[in-house]
């Protein structure tokens, strides 16, 4: 770290404090070059854990879940910039609602409430993919959840 003020390198601790907030270390630093004082927040950066169905853990990754959601919409009238706002804003709501761990499975059910409503061919194809049917009639249920309102949609959205 540098001093903000003359971009010094040795700095003093005067003052170390756990902050209220977000398991934040507030610290008193002094420049031993120019003297003047500031105060920096320590915070552990709390990467979103997905549990894969093996059990084993990986950093929550948006660039994964672009790349699932383009997988996903590919052939499809949903576009490459509507897919990085979804992830975007499915990203935002995470760490919003401060989730820590998610299973691949619960992400999956999140993308899917989302993509409902965006795209239906996009959403079945995900649905295929994260639900693991095990044979037709798993898939048909899952279509026959659509709404008549979202049958609609797409009817409509498929006559432009
Ligand atoms: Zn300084």
């Amino acid at each position: 770290m540098h001093c903000p003020f003359c971009n010094h390198e040795e700095l003093k601790v005067t003052d170390s404090r756990n902050a209220t907030e977000q398991n934040a270390v507030r610290r008193r630093r002094e420049c031993l070059s120019c003297l003047r004082r500031f105060t920096t927040f320590e915070t552990v950066d709390l990467t979103i854990q997905v549990k894969k169905r093996d059990g084993r853990y990986e950093d929550f990754q948006q660039d994964k879940l672009i790349r699932g959601l383009d997988a996903a919409c590919r052939h499809t009238r949903t576009s490459h910039e509507q897919v990085r706002t979804l992830a975007y804003q499915i990203t935002a709501d995470l760490m919003e609602r401060q989730v820590r761990e998610i299973s691949t499975t619960e992400l999956g059910e999140i993308v899917m409430v989302h993509l409902r409503n965006l795209d239906m061919i996009a959403y079945i194809r995900f649905a295929c993919v994260y639900r693991r049917f095990k044979n037709v009639d798993e898939l048909v249920n899952a279509i026959q959840e659509i709404t008549p309102k979202d049958e609609e949609k797409t009817y409509a959205h498929d006559k432009i």
